[in-house]
């Protein structure tokens, strides 16, 4: 009941606003006709004379009684024409208030908006005219809503990260959504290096390039001018990519490649496979706007990784450094405290460096720590971690691993590095290493450095028993793992 009186009222509302809006024009209209009628009343005795040939056509009497017929009609006309265009006028309001409220509502919510009604185009006068032009303005009204809301929560979500994979994925959806793709992907390019970092819709098999040189000259010239190119299918380097759909993989029938540019710089590229003839061109230009918005995002969660990255790595050896090993080290160790996992823990000096140092010179000693550090890092498995300890010391953390998975660890690695040579002007060189182990729970420790210093006296003993050798520390003494098979000295 209280429902249907709140209708009746903003009804009642609707149509005061209605009259209200054209009581100037109705006022117009309404002294127009009567103008009109008293004209008419006016004439027509002059026609009567002419057409009847009688003088009684222009008494008085008979002027009064015309220009009051004229009154007449014109007022007959005024409210005859009020209430037909009123009808379709109050219809078209009703209509737009209710598109109006709709936007209004959507202005303030972030969700995609979709116009619920729109205007019945009822005629092709003038009304229907109205409403049409109405109907295309709200449709590219919400258009624009829906697009401003897509940037805004795109803007949201791209501050509140800066892990440059979730930025490319939101990167990607939106750009999608505006290109109205089904599939797409975004790479990373660092120099002339591509790295994938999102993929939606695709075939995820499909290798995707590595680098610039995997693409065509047309693309890699588009790509490094920072333009926005349309490709054929069989684009080199992209001939194997299908777009999944739910009939399942179907090859593309052009790919459109969007560089995403900061300043000069071609960050990353977005390549976006179409299935139908084309890219509609509305669509490009706003992907066109749309890329000027989003690449410094990348860019700047792309920087934050490498500083990271240079933060954490050993300037020479491009493995961890120590402060990162160590900080690796003490949540290894939480971990294990927490869940009673095992801890092995390595440390690893090459035997007499200095030597190398001395007979081949400083660049020789550098090239030999890094083919160490390159070796180690791909002999662990994953999980585990291998960080620069120091000059010619590495550590390695073995999660999971018990003093005998570590002694056998330690095994492996020391015959790896025996059998290493490293090619330096013209000469083989090679060296060995000796390495001490230390696992909790063996030693019970409570803080980490306790570990670290029973691999260090373990190492101490390798060295001590003449090197190129493995030394496990069991707690309460240390012994050789296994006798070497080549004693260096
Ligand atoms: P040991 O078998 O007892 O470990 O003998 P060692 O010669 O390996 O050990 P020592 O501590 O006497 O010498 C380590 C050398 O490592 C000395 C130092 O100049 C060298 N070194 C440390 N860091 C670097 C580096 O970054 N590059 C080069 N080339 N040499 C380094
Ligand atoms: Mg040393
Ligand atoms: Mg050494």
């Amino acid at each position: 009941m209280v429902r249907k009186t709140e209708h009746v009222m903003a009804a009642v509302c609707e149509m005061g606003l209605a009259r209200r809006a054209t009581r100037s024009v109705y006022r117009t209209l309404f002294f127009s006709m009567l103008l009109f009628g008293v004209f008419v009343g006016t004439q027509f005795p002059l026609f009567a004379e002419q057409a009847l040939n009688t003088s009684k056509a222009i008494s008085p009497s008979f002027y009064v009684m015309c220009v009051g017929a004229g009154l007449v009609v014109g007022l007959f006309n005024f409210f005859l024409f009020k209430i037909v265009v009123s009808k379709e006028l109050f219809r078209l309001l009703v209509g737009m208030r209710k598109i109006n409220e709709s936007m209004d509502q959507a202005l303030h919510t972030d969700k995609q908006f979709e116009l619920a009604c729109e205007l019945e185009v009822t005629s092709n006068d003038l009304v229907g005219e109205v409403a049409q032009t109405f109907n295309n303005m709200s449709a590219a009204i919400a258009e624009r809503i829906n697009q401003e809301s897509l940037v805004r929560t795109l803007m949201a979500d791209l501050s509140s990260t800066v892990d440059p994979k979730r930025v490319a994925e939101n990167i990607l959806a939106a750009v999608l959504k505006v290109a109205e793709c089904q599939g797409g992907m975004l790479l990373s390019l660092q120099g002339e290096e591509l790295e994938p970092l999102a993929s939606i819709g695709l075939d995820e098999g499909v290798r995707l390039p590595a680098n610039l040189d995997e693409l065509s000259e047309g693309a890699v010239h588009a790509i490094k001018r920072g333009k926005v190119v349309e490709l054929a299918p069989g684009e080199r380097g992209l001939e194997k990519v299908r777009v999944q759909t739910p009939t399942g993989q179907v090859r593309p029938n052009f790919f459109v490649l969007v560089p995403l540019v900061t300043g000069s710089r071609t960050v990353g590229l977005i390549v976006l496979p179409g299935l139908h003839s084309s890219l509609v061109p509305a669509r490009l230009q706003l992907i066109d706007v749309f890329r000027i918005h989003v690449a410094p995002y990348l860019y700047n969660a792309l920087l934050h990784r490498k500083i990271g990255e240079m933060a954490a790595l050993d300037w020479l050896t491009r493995i961890l450094n120590r402060r990162f090993g160590m900080r690796r080290l003490r949540e290894e160790f939480s971990r294990s405290l927490r869940h009673g996992l095992a801890l092995s823990v390595i440390i690893l000096d090459i035997d007499h460096f200095k030597m190398v140092n001395d007979t081949y010179g400083h660049a020789a000693g550098d090239a030999v720590l890094k083919e160490v550090a390159s070796q180690l890092k791909k002999n662990i498995r994953s999980g585990e971690t291998v960080c620069r300890y120091g000059g010619e010391e590495f550590m390695i953390l073995a999660p999971g691993n018990d003093l005998h998975d570590g002694s056998v660890l330690c095994e492996r690695i020391r015959k790896l590095i025996e059998k290493t040579t490293v090619r330096w002007a013209g000469q083989d060189l090679q060296v060995t290493v000796s390495l001490g182990v230390a696992t909790w729970p063996v030693i019970p420790a409570s803080v980490v450095n306790e570990i670290i210093s029973a691999a260090d006296e373990a190492l101490y003993f390798a060295k001590e028993s003449g090197r190129n050798r493995v030394a496990i520390h069991q707690g309460d003494d240390v012994r050789l793992y296994a006798e070497p098979a080549i004693a260096t000295n």
